[in-house]
């Protein structure tokens, strides 16, 4: 559905299957064609560990900022969309080895909490691959029940993470 008012919205993207720099960067190409949608921004790439399973290849990741006319629901199903469109697959273990997640991390300042939809990210306080980009594309973010990105990510451990140059 179609919002009158344009939402900033923040997507989390991931990958370490298949060529993980260039799923990423495909990602990036194809939120900027989502209808009633704009790509602002995006972050570097960076490299991170494996959350979950740790046999598993290390991630690529970055953050997108999108100005959207989309409402929520409407925006997940464009990125579970795309997910699919780059091979993603669901049959496998929690958090194991994947194509590209997309994630949406922060919309306007709205707050949902069901199975299907739970915004804010539960993971983003957590997770230095999110707090790191997240504060490279806005450092003015509030994060609705959470606060600024910039008292938060500095409390983040970097665990390894680094940054991709291109
Ligand atoms: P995590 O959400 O912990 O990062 P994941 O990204 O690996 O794990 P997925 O398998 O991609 O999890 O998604 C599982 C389900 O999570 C999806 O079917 C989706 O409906 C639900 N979901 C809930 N909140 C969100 C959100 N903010 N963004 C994307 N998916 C979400
Ligand atoms: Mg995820
Ligand atoms: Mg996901």
């Amino acid at each position: 559905m179609r919002n009158q008012f344009i939402t900033d919205a923040y997507i989390g993207i991931g990958s370490n299957l298949q060529n993980p720099f260039l799923q990423v960067a495909s990602a990036i190409e194809q939120l900027s064609l989502i209808d009633e949608t704009e790509l602002h921004s995006f972050s570097s790439l960076y490299s991170s560990r494996p959350m979950g399973p740790p046999d598993q290849p290390p991630y690529v990741n970055s953050v997108a900022w999108l100005k959207t006319r989309l409402d929520a629901n409407s925006l997940l199903l464009r990125l579970q969309a795309i997910e699919n469109e780059h091979g993603r697959t669901r049959d496998g273990e929690r958090w194991g080895p994947r194509t590209l997640d997309l994630d949406i991390l922060v919309y306007g300042n709205f707050t949902l909490n069901s199975q299907a939809l739970t915004i804010p990210h539960p993971g983003i306080k957590s997770r230095e691959f999110v707090l790191y980009p997240l504060h490279e594309v806005n450092k003015n973010l509030m994060i609705p029940n959470l606060g600024a990105i910039h008292r938060i990510q500095p409390r983040c451990y970097a665990n390894g993470l680094t940054r991709l140059s291109i």
